[in-house]
């Protein structure tokens, strides 16, 4: 999905523009806390129309030497980067600012379709007044918006989309072609693990540039199949500022993850699995990848006790997906790399299973026989039956006499039993409850 990034100094109205916006979406896919401050990324949707809503955070303008704040503007701007569209707030109650000037300097470097937002001219009489003085900035015609009340939003949801790069629509033509992300904090080997991967064997088949200005897809032909690695481009060539800037990663993760298949998450098995490789994991279960999980650097490891230490991490850590599997490698001495294909071809085939109804309704009467009850005193839960409504990945909706009877721990529950009963391994799986008397 093309990206559209909010930028703005703080309290201008970025977040709530952003709710404004996404709701029109049902599906908030991830709002991070913790990268930064209160970044957040929502998939939007106009008029049939997804993008990714990718809110900065806020350009902070650089006074002093204060490293966060040095490094929150870099992050931002990483994100303007990768932007098809930027939307550029500016709060007309308070007028044009020190700090906006430092913002549309920055923006008008990116060159990119930038729409300038005057938010919060809450008295219309005066709004043309309000808006002459912002044309200063030299960012194109200012725009009245309510980021609250939600003037002028449609109008400018119309011409944004109408920016946005056509999809690739090639999902379709290749549908032997596994997609696969690397993906990964900087440094964590991901580049050097690609050169190995398709090092040796000549694989490569074909460049493709991908939707984004500088986004190429490696196409990858083994042992017969076809594998399309997703937005090698930043792992190919390492040119970027911003490489060692791990919201950039994150960015960049996101957009491979939301048109893979299967998300290789390369750890750095020095350091072992850290939150933001945590994050990451979490984001492809969320778009519906499939996981492998490699360990990488694991040459760098000298004894059992700093062996164990990071099996201790993958534990603790990725509890998310206990149902990942991982592989202990060595991008440098090239340690289990052969692996991966395998790994990659079986998880992708569970993530592709087909579970038959007769199946999983036998599932659900050994439940019934042997599983728990649940209710809340007065009502207690009954599934009636079971069926697969969605593949890659596998998703299964139940139906039940009380949803709200459904609780997470019961959720799990469920998820354990079909997992011990059906292979999933190495996929996500969706459960569903519907309601029926
Ligand atoms: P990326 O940012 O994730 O693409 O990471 P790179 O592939 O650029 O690797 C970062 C650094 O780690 C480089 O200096 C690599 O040589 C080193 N590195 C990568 N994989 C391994 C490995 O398996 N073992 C060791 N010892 N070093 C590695």
């Amino acid at each position: 999905r093309p990206i559209v990034a909010i930028v703005g100094r703080p309290n201008v109205g970025k977040s709530t523009l952003v709710n404004r916006i996404a709701q029109t979406s049902d599906a908030i896919v991830h709002q991070s806390r913790g990268v930064t401050r209160d970044r957040s990324y929502h998939v939007a949707d106009w008029n049939g129309r997804e993008f990714m809503l990718v809110d900065t955070g806020g350009i902070e303008p650089m006074k002093s030497d204060d490293v966060f704040a040095t490094s929150i503007r870099d992050q931002a701007l990483a994100a303007a980067e990768e932007a098809a569209v930027i939307l550029f707030v500016v709060d007309g109650s308070v007028g044009v600012t020190e700090e906006d000037e430092s913002v549309a300097r920055m923006v008008r470097k990116l060159k990119k379709p930038t729409f300038l937002l005057v938010n919060k001219l809450d008295n219309p009489a005066r709004e043309n007044d309000s808006l002459w003085e912002f044309y200063s900035l030299g960012v194109g015609d200012p725009v009245a918006v309510s980021a609250l009340h939600g003037h002028g939003t449609g109008d400018l949801l119309d011409e944004v989309v109408s920016l946005l790069p056509e999809d690739e629509g090639d999902e379709d033509d290749e549908p032997d072609t596994l997609r696969v992300a690397i993906i990964g904090r900087p440094n964590a080997g991901k580049s050097s693990l690609f050169n190995k991967m398709i090092g040796n064997d000549r694989s490569i088949v074909s460049n493709i540039a991908g939707t984004t200005r500088d986004a190429i897809d490696t196409v990858v032909e083994r042992d017969g199949k076809r594998y399309r690695m997703v937005d090698t481009a930043g792992i190919r060539k390492k040119s970027t500022v911003y490489e060692n800037i791990e919201y950039y990663s994150m960015v960049r993760g996101l957009r491979a993850i939301d048109r893979a298949d299967v998300a290789l998450l390369v750890v750095d098995a020095s350091t072992g699995v850290t939150e933001q490789d945590q994050k990451v994991a979490n984001l492809a279960i969320e778009r519906g990848c499939a996981l492998v999980v490699l360990l990488n650097k694991w040459d760098l490891l000298k004894d059992d006790y700093e062996r164990e230490a990071v099996m201790e991490t993958v534990d603790r850590r990725l509890t998310m997906a206990p149902w990942a599997e991982y592989l202990r490698i060595s991008a440098m001495t090239g340690r289990s790399v052969h692996k991966i294909w395998d790994m990659v071809d079986a998880a992708a085939e569970r993530r592709a299973s087909h579970i038959t109804t007769s199946q999983l309704n036998k599932l659900l009467t050994d439940m019934r026989e042997f599983g728990h009850t649940v209710s809340d005193g007065k009502r207690r839960l009954k599934m009636h039956y079971v069926t697969q409504t969605g593949e890659k990945p596998p998703a299964f909706t139940f139906f039940v006499n009380h949803t709200d009877l459904v609780t997470d721990n019961y959720k799990r529950y469920i998820e354990n039993r079909m997992r011990a009963t059906f292979d999933f391994k190495g996929t996500p799986i969706r459960l569903r409850f519907r309601a029926k008397k």
